[in-house]
């Protein structure tokens, strides 16, 4: 699909060594548009929105942020550890907004399935159902954030 001037824009930012060394779109040829789209979808397949997913990941950095560093048992269900470093990473979309640089590891106690995001995750993909590109050392796949984050079951009534 023909894409936005302003997301022509936010895909240049996404380049190596633009916001980040290793960019945030890996070996994704697809415009980001296009990315967009099919993980839009996935999402709505599985039930849920961006926010939805947002959510669940901010709870768990949330209540993760205690441990200042080292893990901690959240919901006798996780472990969870949450860094930060000093700085902030502008967000790619160019709405002006600076992600502090938080990392959060979530690992799932019965089967040692673990998931790392940022609080730079969390922002790109509430406000933009963005998720980063297929072969992106950090994508995070929608399935992966409701299987191992468990994200609660939506209120269908
Ligand atoms: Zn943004």
């Amino acid at each position: 699909m023909k894409q936005s001037p302003d997301l022509m824009i936010a895909q240049a930012a996404m380049a190596p060594g633009k916001i980040t060394l290793d960019g945030f779109l890996g070996t994704d040829a697809r415009n980001l548009i296009d990315i967009l789209i099919a993980d839009n979808a996935a999402v709505e397949r599985l039930g849920y929105d961006h926010a939805d997913l947002a959510a669940r990941m901010e709870y768990l950095r949330d209540a993760g942020a205690r441990g200042l560093g080292e893990y901690v048992t959240v919901d006798k269900m996780y472990e969870v550890k949450v860094d930060s470093v000093r700085g902030k990473l502008p967000c790619p979309f160019g709405d002006q907004a600076f992600i502090p640089k938080v990392n959060t590891t979530v690992r799932r106690k019965k089967d040692g399935l673990i998931l790392t995001y940022s609080d730079l995750h969390i922002h790109m993909i509430r406000e933009h159902g963005f998720y980063e590109g297929k072969g992106c050392l950090f994508r995070l796949e929608p399935a992966d954030i409701v299987t191992v984050l468990g994200v609660p079951e939506k209120n269908t009534d």
